[in-house]
C-alpha cells in the first residue's frame, strides 16, 4: 500500500478505503475558508452553494441519473434505512415509526437473506411494526435468482388474494411494496441480476431498491439501465471520506422524509449540508470513474496472483462465489477445519489486515449470516477470511499475503 502507513499491508478495502489525495484536496477549502452554510443568501455562501450544485451534477453523471435524483446522506446505512422505511410507510401515508393501516393492507417487503445488516435490520424493524417481510435465499454460488423472486411474489399474492388496483390509481393494498436486493454482496462479492429482479418487482407493482455500497466506484453502473427506483452508496468505500453517501431516488417516486427539520435536500433530508465531505466524495467518485477500467484490470490481476499463488503453494481452500460474476477485489476464502479468527490474528501479527466471515465472542463462534445463507458447512464457514484488494495494493503485497497464508494454513 502506498502512503505513510507503509508497514501495513491493507487488504480490507471492502471494510473501508484510504482517502484519496484528490478527495482530501477537494475537501480542504470547505473546512478552512469557505465554511458558509449553503442555505444562506449572502455572497459568502456562494462557493458552498455552487459546490453542492456541482456535486449533484457530477454524481448524477457518474451513475446515469439526473442531479435532482441525488440526495446526500450520512452514508450507506442511512441510505438503506431511508429507502426501506420510507417507501412502505409512505404508500400508506404513515409516519415511519408507526403502522396505522389494518394488517391485511400493509404492503410487503421482499429482501434477501444475505443483505448487509443496514438492510436486514431495517427490514426487521419494519417487521416489528407489523409489516410482512420475506428473505430470499441465495444459491450456493451467492446469487438471488429471478425465479426465487417470482416464486416469493406469486406465493404472497396467492396468500393474500391480491386486491385489484383501484381506478383512482391508489396503491394496491396488501401487495408487495418494495423489493430490496443488494447490487453485490460485501462478503463474497457476487453481483446480482439487478435489472431482471427489478423488472419482476415492477411487474408486480413494487418499487425496487439496491444497496450498491460495494459497487459504486468499482464497476460501471447506470441507474437508468438497471431500472432501479432507489440506490444506496457510501463514499468511504470508494476512497472518499467516511460519514457521507447518497441515495438515488428516481424522479416521480416519493419517500417519507427521513430527518425532519430544515428544507435541505428538497425538504426530504433535513440538516446543514456537509459540503467538505460532499466535495471529497465527488472528487473520489470522479476519479474512480476516470480510472475505472485500469483499476479493474489491476485488481483482477492481483486476484489471479493471489489464487494462483495459493494453488502453487499447495494451500487447500474453497473460493466462495467463484462460479459467478464478482466485484473486482473481494475474495472470500475458506480453509476447512481452520478458525478464521485465528487466521486473522496471525496475519495481523505479520502486519496484514484482512477480515473474517464469522464473528467470534468468548462464548461461541457465530458463522456469518452470508456464509450461512449460501449453505456453507459449519466447519468450512468457520475457517473463512475475506481478502479485499484495492487499486493501491501491489503484486508484491499479494505475494506476501500468499506466503503468510502458506505458513498459517499448511
Ligand atoms: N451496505 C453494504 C453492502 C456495506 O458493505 C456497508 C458497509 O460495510 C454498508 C451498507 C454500510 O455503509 P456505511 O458504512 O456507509 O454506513
Amino acid at each position: 500500500m502506498k502512503g505513510a502507513n507503509h508497514r501495513v499491508i491493507y487488504a480490507d478495502n471492502a471494510a473501508t478505503t484510504s482517502l484519496d489525495r484528490e478527495a482530501w484536496e477537494a475537501m480542504k477549502p470547505y473546512l478552512l475558508d469557505q465554511y458558509a452554510n449553503a442555505s444562506q443568501p449572502y455572497s459568502f455562501a456562494r462557493p458552498a452553494k455552487k459546490a453542492l450544485r456541482d456535486a449533484r451534477m457530477d454524481i448524477a453523471s457518474c451513475i446515469g441519473a439526473l442531479p435532482e435524483e441525488i440526495f446526500f446522506t450520512s452514508g450507506g446505512t442511512e441510505s438503506d434505512n431511508w429507502a426501506i422505511k420510507g417507501t412502505v410507510c409512505l404508500s400508506q401515508r404513515e409516519g415511519i415509526t408507526e403502522a396505522v393501516q389494518p394488517k391485511q393492507q400493509r404492503r410487503k417487503i421482499i429482501t434477501s437473506a444475505f443483505e448487509h445488516h443496514a438492510v436486514l435490520r431495517s427490514c426487521q424493524a419494519m417487521e416489528r411494526l407489523g409489516y410482512p417481510v420475506s428473505y430470499l435465499p441465495p444459491t450456493r454460488e451467492g446469487i438471488i435468482t429471478p425465479w426465487t423472486l417470482r416464486k416469493a411474489i406469486a406465493e404472497w399474492e396467492a396468500s393474500t388474494g391480491k386486491v385489484e388496483e383501484e381506478a383512482s390509481g391508489s396503491v394496491t393494498a396488501g401487495a408487495v411494496g418494495l423489493v430490496s436486493v443488494m447490487y453485490a454482496n460485501n462478503e463474497i462479492g457476487t453481483i446480482q441480476p439487478i435489472r431482471e429482479l427489478c423488472e419482476i418487482a415492477h411487474a408486480a407493482g413494487a418499487l425496487f431498491h439496491t444497496d450498491a455500497v460495494q459497487a459504486v466506484g468499482h464497476v460501471p453502473l447506470d441507474v437508468r439501465k438497471l431500472g432501479v427506483d432507489f440506490l444506496s452508496a457510501s463514499a468511504h468505500k470508494f476512497h472518499g471520506p467516511k460519514g457521507i453517501g447518497f441515495l438515488y431516488i428516481r424522479q416521480g417516486v416519493s419517500l417519507v422524509p427521513y430527518l425532519d427539520g430544515g428544507a435541505q435536500e428538497y425538504g426530504l433530508r433535513a440538516g446543514t449540508e456537509n459540503i467538505a465531505s460532499i466535495a471529497g466524495m465527488v472528487a473520489a467518485l470522479k476519479k474512480s470513474c476516470r480510472t475505472l477500467q485500469d483499476d479493474i484490470s489491476h485488481v483482477r490481476e492481483l486476484e489471479q496472483t493471489l489464487l494462483q499463488g495459493l494453488n502453487a503453494a499447495g494451500v487447500s481452500f474453497v473460493h466462495n462465489g467463484a462460479a459467478t460474476a464478482r466485484l473486482p477485489g473481494i475474495v472470500s476464502l475458506s480453509f476447512p477445519g481452520m478458525d478464521g479468527e485465528a487466521i486473522l490474528h496471525r496475519m495481523d501479527l505479520m502486519g496484514i489486515c484482512v477480515s473474517t466471515g464469522s464473528a467470534c465472542d468468548s462464548q461461541n463462534t457465530q458463522i456469518s449470516h452470508v456464509l450461512q445463507a449460501i449453505g456453507l458447512e459449519k466447519h468450512v464457514a468457520a475457517g473463512t477470511i475475506r481478502i479485499s484488494l484495492g487499486k493501491d495494493n501491489t503484486p508484491d503485497e499479494v505475494r506476501q499475503i500468499v506466503s503468510a497464508l502458506r505458513k498459517i494454513c499448511t
